[in-house]
């Protein structure tokens, strides 16, 4: 039997951590720090947005009810300091479903577990994946008194939010969002923008991105291809994907869209996920987003009740790790089964990927998107890669040039002067040799 940790006391008040200690020994293939992704409410969520993949995992564990138990909430975050305890930063991260379900107190309770756990002078980082629609007053008191950082997820201008995201009566979410973002604004709450890019929104790149510029006043944007398989799970079978799902094309003419804009206006102003990743790999630094790393396998999905994945994306049974009150969370990432599930990101790449020039900062992208045939026949290519290359190739050239300025020790948003000036005649500045009009002053 495992021998059961002990805590402080004012841990255990409500309830004792459970589960494992710590080993002695750090396993070797243990990753220094790595990436938990928290759902206490499972997949649960009290809108019934079409394309969300979670909600079809309620079939994982029937009849559950889907709360994460304080015993266990302890034991998480004992086993996530415990892992990380030499770094001077954690980052506990909630997400769902739709984690405000669990109510005020379990988080209180959650924050107050961290100052406990924490060493003196390591900082934690609080973060939050919402859909806004339970925010209050009191939540938002909460989350900017303890500096979380909120991800909201608005997909544009209502109406082509409400094309998807739809309540569970069907009905529109989109006002009962943007009273939540109103909300943490008025408390000064921080938050980023999250914006999945599906059938629907596609075709307006520049309506939701200067919605969120303009009309919500958000600094900091993540945008997400819906691609689901059309099949009863949504995983791993047949490459048919729902109409829901992006347009290969779509998605890169969207990015380099909103990639355009960006470039003349708002670099150094608002931040963009895919070209903050793309930056760092044209600076030949790992980019902080795994889906454009050369291998993953350092963020994990913690279910309600202790079981973890090893992805997000990847809770179905084939990719259970274990569960945290049978077996240290730090022995499941230095397992060989999830060294393996991140390795593999590089190791299964295909011929055509290896041979691509942009592979540097794409390398494949996501595992879970990898159902496409090459030109060559070869299985493994990425749903997306079309758009994809797209992409990459056309911010070929501004991004040489903001690496260059960084490298001297200057600053990236210089670059936006030299592309918001010349004509629409005039030569591009991004070297390509087309007239401007034709290449990024579309
Ligand atoms: S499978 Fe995809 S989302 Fe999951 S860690 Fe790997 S790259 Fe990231
Ligand atoms: S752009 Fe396409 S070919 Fe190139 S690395 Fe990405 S998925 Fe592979």
């Amino acid at each position: 039997m495992a021998e059961v940790n002990k805590v402080p006391v004012a841990i255990t008040a409500k309830s004792a951590s459970v589960g494992p200690a710590m080993p002695d020994l750090r396993p070797p293939t243990a990753p220094e720090s790595f990436h938990v992704m928290a759902k206490p409410t499972g997949p649960i969520c009290n809108l019934d947005c079409e394309y969300c993949f979670f909600l079809s995992k309620e079939a994982l564990y029937p009849g559950d009810r889907f709360r994460m138990a304080d015993e266990l909430l302890v034991t998480y975050l004992r086993q996530l300091f415990e892992a990380q305890e030499s770094l001077p930063e954690i980052t506990v991260t909630w997400q769902g479903g739709e984690p405000t379900l669990m109510g005020i107190a379990f988080f209180r309770r959650a924050v107050e577990l961290t100052e406990h756990l924490r060493r003196t002078n390591q900082r934690v980082n609080h973060t939050i994946q919402t859909n806004g629609t339970l925010l209050t007053d009191e939540w938002c008191e909460l989350l900017a008194d303890k500096n979380f950082l909120v991800g909201i997820s608005i997909d544009g201008p209502p109406h082509l939010h409400d094309h998807y995201r739809v309540d569970k009566r069907g009905n529109p979410s989109s006002d009962k969002v943007l009273r939540g973002l109103r909300l943490l604004k008025r408390h000064n709450v921080d938050f980023n923008i999250l914006c999945t890019v599906n059938a629907a929104n596609q075709d307006h790149p520049l309506e939701v991105y200067r919605y969120f510029r303009d009309d919500l006043g958000a600094s900091f944007l993540q945008f997400i291809a819906i691609v689901e398989r059309d099949n009863e799970t949504g995983f791993q079978e047949g490459n048919r994907v729902t109409e829901r799902s992006v347009d290969p094309d779509a998605w890169g003419r969207f990015l380099i869209s909103v990639f355009d804009e960006w470039l003349r206006h708002d670099v150094g102003k608002v931040f963009i996920s895919h070209f903050d990743a793309a930056l760092a790999s044209w600076l030949g630094v790992t980019p902080a987003m795994c889906i454009f790393g050369e291998t993953c396998g350092n963020a994990v999905a913690l279910e309600h009740n202790g079981d973890l994945y090893s992805c997000d994306h990847f809770v179905e049974p084939r990719y259970l790790l274990g569960n945290i009150v049978e077996t240290h969370m730090i022995e499941l990432m230095a397992s060989s089964q999830q060294r393996a599930f991140g390795i593999a990101k590089r190791d299964d790449l295909p011929q055509y990927c290896l041979d691509c020039d942009v592979r540097f900062a794409c390398h494949g992208e996501c595992p879970k998107n990898r159902f496409g045939v090459t030109p060559d026949g070869d299985r493994g290519l990425n749903y997306l890669c079309s758009g994809l290359k797209a992409f990459f190739d056309h911010i070929d050239g501004p991004m040489r040039i903001m690496a260059d300025l960084l490298r001297q020790g200057r600053f990236a948003d210089e670059i936006t002067e030299t592309f918001a000036a010349p004509g629409r005649n005039d030569p591009c500045p991004c070297g390509s040799g087309k007239k401007a009009k034709f290449c990024h002053q579309r």
